[in-house]
């Protein structure tokens, strides 16, 4: 059998080979210039190659991987796996009606399973065969624990205990302890919500719905719309994908948690090869037959010491258990053939799962980690109903049309490069967003009392020692000798603002002292992890230090949440905001704490925008209100950040001089920043408004288009009394093209407003407007339109375009 596939993999090897030779032979082509582009006259041929060639490798790696286990089957001989094999097919014969029900408590893979399977599925044929030894080995140990854990239940339902579970609505009900479950109590209130129900909520703890009661308790039923449920849900579905994974890569499973969009499972792949997303479709079917099985999600609580000899084949859940359980016993879960290390909890069966998608892959390393094992992670999302996938899946078109990286290549706004990652390129268009906004916040500084300053950007690593960089972030900083010492470039310009303030002694009469610097900011992002706007090693803020007084902090909070809305109003965007308070680890006096927290609940109060506590949420060193955005789809953003800290002028030993003559005051430092980022502000902003700019922002405001060559110089004249009077014109002069077309392209490329000139309007000094929406506004002098969008623009009016 086996020297029978080695032939056939040689011969698909070399098939691959010879595949591969043409492939570059063509690939050479492309490159060697037009004379050989003949050869590529159809990329329809070259793509039908490259699909083949995928689908060859595909079947390879199948077969190498069944090749070695049966290489490692023969090499067990007669005992090892063979033996349970026919061991279990044995039992098989004693409990055919178990089978029926559970075709997976057998998994092993003699012809006669696989025939007694309801299996239908065509993705059948892709699993690995035989399922990987540890499946059966672990099912093995698992169903003798099991059955001692169920005869200790049923002792201990035996004793009859009565309990009562109070539900939300204050409504208490009689159950028996280590009988009654979650679930029979959600069919006993309404058969919908028992269905619908994903998790439960049990004295606060999320509890497995058909786990038993165990004493009087109160009791929550929660369906998918609940955060924690989401969680429970896309976990649970996260070891569907599991079990599909080892059945078809048959690797070490490692973590598999739930995360904003879906899920991810981590594997570790012996040998070369990794996860290719043409791979997708029949992990989905695999992981569709999975929950047309509605295989139970079973809980198991094992000792440690039994657990590290069922994982004994995983060397990374070994690790688990070593490293991260303290408790002498932890639980597993199983669901099918899958039995997995788990705290739980998890929905009732896999049947609840009705939608999935695998939509992603990459790799990672263990726990992050370079210097460990790189794993394959497959991303998945699942939901209760198909149309909520539909709806996701629209969403997720929706926001890859917006993506920043796509439009910012449109419109030639900023690209990056391999020589610099993570330090953007603003081309001129970019580079006159970033001006546009943080000439916005200057304005701002002048009406609302901010100085604004210039700081160094690199310093001595001593600086960096005082402010606490040193100790807890220099793995994010670029540092270098210089002369005898080390240097670092700034990752935020506090340490330097301190300087500043302690350069010469000052009075309360300077308070509060309002500091704003641009200054150029660098962190030592991983490259992996470096993302078009959103992650970058170069950037710069709109930050400002406040040194203000205790009792200052109300009213300049005031101040900050004017600020913020002032500015996000512009944007057009709504936002949440959030007050955290006191950690468990805090430093410092707890009265100065309670004083502070309780001025930044006034000044949220009379904000009077609605806002939430994140108890224990604080920094170390001060609380803070967090500020989220919500963008055009719905996506929220945390840009602006409001933070007091009552440690920084301790580190730098800030005073002044009080009212009362004590020159040791301390003063207190407020952080604050409302675009954030101008690199991460223009990634939202490009993707909130797709590209379609509001004109005050916008790199092309104008477009002059002649009717004819006659007007050009005309035109030409127009746009340069624009240009000179600060708005982003140009004329387009291309005479091969006609009007109607130059309209069109004008109005692609995002210009507000499209002024179109012929002899008429030479002769009168006048334009005819229209905008990118194609609104036709008429004729109109050219001093008219003139003044007219200069207003537009210094009102940061919305929609220009319709208020024109
Ligand atoms: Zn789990
Ligand atoms: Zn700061």
């Amino acid at each position: 059998m086996a020297e029978c596939m080695a032939a056939r993999l040689t011969a698909q090897e070399e098939q691959i080979e010879l595949l591969t030779r043409e492939f570059s032979l063509l690939r050479d082509g492309l490159n060697g210039g037009p004379e050989v582009a003949s050869i590529l006259a159809s990329s329809r041929e070259l793509e039908s190659l490259r699909s083949e060639n995928e689908k060859l490798n595909f079947r390879l790696v199948h077969l190498r991987r069944a090749l070695q286990e049966e290489l490692a089957l023969e090499g067990q001989g007669k005992g090892g796996i063979n033996k349970g094999q026919e061991k279990k097919t044995g039992k098989e014969q004693q409990q055919p009606k178990n089978l029926v029900q559970y075709p997976y408590q057998y998994p092993n893979n003699s012809p006669q399973f696989l025939s007694l399977s309801s299996y239908k599925s065509p993705c059948y044929s892709f699993q690995l065969k035989p399922w990987p030894g540890y499946i059966s080995e672990r099912m093995q140990l698992y169903e003798e624990l099991k059955t001692e854990s169920d005869a200790l239940l049923a002792r201990r339902a035996a004793d009859n205990q009565p309990i009562t579970v109070e539900l939300p609505d204050g409504c208490r009900v009689e159950g028996q302890a280590w009988v009654t479950t979650p679930y029979q109590l959600a069919c006993g209130i309404s058969q919908g919500l028992a269905d619908n129900a994903v998790i439960s909520r049990v004295n606060g703890d999320l509890w497995d719905l058909d786990r038993p009661l165990e004493k009087t308790c109160s009791l929550e039923i929660l369906r998918f719309d609940n955060d924690d449920a989401q969680a429970v849900y896309w976990h649970s579905s996260a070891h569907i994908l599991g079990e599909a994974m080892e059945r078809f890569y048959g690797g070490c499973l490692c973590y598999g948690p739930p995360i904003e969009n879906g899920f991810y499972y981590d594997m570790f792949l012996d040998g070369p090869q990794g996860v290719s997303s043409t791979e997708f479709d029949y992990l989905e079917a695999l992981c569709k037959s999975v929950v047309k099985e509605k295989q139970p999600f079973e809980r198991l609580e094992v000792s440690k010491e039994t657990l590290l000899k069922m994982f004994k084949y995983n060397k990374f859940k070994c690790r688990i258990l070593n490293e991260k359980v303290t408790t002498p016993t932890t639980t597993v879960y199983r669901c099918g053939p899958l039995i997995d290390l788990c705290r739980g909890p998890h929905v009732r069966h896999t049947g609840k799962i009705k939608a999935l998608k695998i939509y992603k892959n990459s790799s990672t390393y263990w726990e992050g980690r370079s210097d460990m094992e790189t794993l394959q992670r497959i991303y998945g999302i699942s939901f209760p109903d198909s149309k909520m996938l539909k709806e996701w899946e629209r969403f997720q078109e929706e926001a890859r049309n917006r993506d920043h990286r796509k439009i910012g290549k449109e419109q030639e706004l900023f690209f990056f490069h391999d020589l610099s990652p993570g330090s953007c390129f603003f081309l001129p268009r970019g580079a006159y967003l970033y001006n546009t906004l943080t000439d916005f916040i200057r304005e701002e500084y002048c009406r609302r009392g901010y100085q604004e300053v210039a700081s160094p950007n690199i310093y001595n690593s001593k600086l960096w020692e005082t402010s606490g960089h040193w100790q807890h972030y220099s793995d994010n900083m670029f540092s270098f000798p210089v002369e005898q010492d080390i240097f670092a470039l700034k990752p935020m310009n506090c340490p330097g603002h301190c300087l500043m303030f302690s350069h010469r002694p000052r009075s309360w009469r300077e308070l509060p002292l309002r500091l704003a610097d641009f200054g150029v900011l660098h962190r030592n992002e991983l490259s992996g992890t470096l993302t078009g706007l959103t992650r970058v090693r170069r950037f710069q803020q709109d930050d400002a230090h406040i040194f203000c007084t205790m009792e200052q902090i109300e009213s300049e909070m005031k101040g900050c949440l004017d600020f913020l809305r002032c500015v996000y109003d512009i944007f057009g965007f709504s936002f949440q905001l959030h007050l955290s308070t006191r950690p468990e680890k805090y430093l410092g006096d707890i009265a100065v704490w309670n004083q502070a927290e309780m001025q930044l609940e006034n000044s949220l109060n009379e904000f009077g925008e609605p806002w939430k506590l994140n108890p224990g949420d604080g920094a170390f060193y001060g609380p803070k209100i967090d500020i989220k955005i919500k963008d055009a789809i719905g996506r929220y953003h945390q840009c602006a950040t409001i933070q007091l800290d009552f440690q920084l002028p301790i580190r730098f030993n800030l005073t002044f001089v009080g009212k009362d003559g004590d020159d040791k005051v301390r003063p207190v430092i407020i952080h604050r920043a409302i675009l954030g980022s101008v690199e991460r502000m223009i990634a939202i902003l490009t993707e909130n408004y797709a590209g379609k700019w509001p004109l005050w922002l916008s790199p092309r405001q104008v477009m002059f288009v002649p009717v004819n060559p006659t007007c050009e110089e005309y035109a030409k004249r127009m746009c340069k009394q624009f240009v000179e009077a600060g708005f982003m014109a140009d004329a387009d002069l291309d005479s091969s093209c006609l009007l109607n077309k130059k309209i069109r392209n004008a109005q692609l490329a995002q210009y507000n407003f499209i002024l179109v000139v012929g002899e008429k309007e030479k002769l009168t000094n006048s334009v005819n407007v229209r905008t990118r929406d194609n609104k036709v506004h008429g004729e109109l002098s050219v001093s008219e339109v003139l003044a007219r969008l200069a207003l537009l623009k210094e009102s940061r009016c919305r929609n220009a375009e319709e208020e024109f």
